[in-house]
């Protein structure tokens, strides 16, 4: 099946608020806390000129906040928008490694590719479906329940 709207789904595709190298920046830097550049092209083995381009850019787009100090943060008023990358990620793992069958290797790689696409109706809706899925998978049907 196509996609209802193409075109206007791929114009919502480039106008998402973060690319695909920004999404795994900030969830570095998220994870780490604090982060210096020198971090960032250790952890993202990425040149540390482009490291710098990066973070000019989403410092610009107001994503992050360069301290005096040189370390980076993930703007207050952000950090929930990218723990929700970070969320997305395990969830579409999770659905496709236990509901899908893929290896983790697979699920890993397609999941990158989707976790900052994602919409938040999309988001709850799977994890409301693998929380029932998990909930049933623990307590299989005709056993009985020991107290
Ligand atoms: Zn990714």
């Amino acid at each position: 099946m196509r996609c209802t709207e193409p075109n206007a789904q791929w114009k919502a595709f480039h106008d998402n608020p973060v690319t695909h190298s920004e999404a795994h920046y900030l969830m570095t830097i998220y994870d780490l806390k604090t982060a210096r550049a020198s971090d960032l092209v250790k952890a993202l083995n990425i040149a540390a000129p482009t490291v710098s381009q990066a973070i000019k850019a989403l410092v610009k787009k107001n994503w992050i906040i360069q301290h005096d100090d040189k370390t980076l943060s993930i703007a207050l008023d952000r950090k929930e928008v990218v723990a929700q990358i970070e969320t997305n990620k395990a969830l579409l793992m999770d659905f496709m490694v236990t509901q899908l069958g893929l290896s983790k290797d697979i699920a890993d790689r397609d999941s990158c590719k989707m976790e900052h696409l994602l919409s938040p109706e999309a988001a709850n809706a799977l994890e409301q479906f693998l929380h029932e899925q998990h909930g049933q998978k623990k307590r299989p049907r005709g056993l009985p329940v020991i107290s």
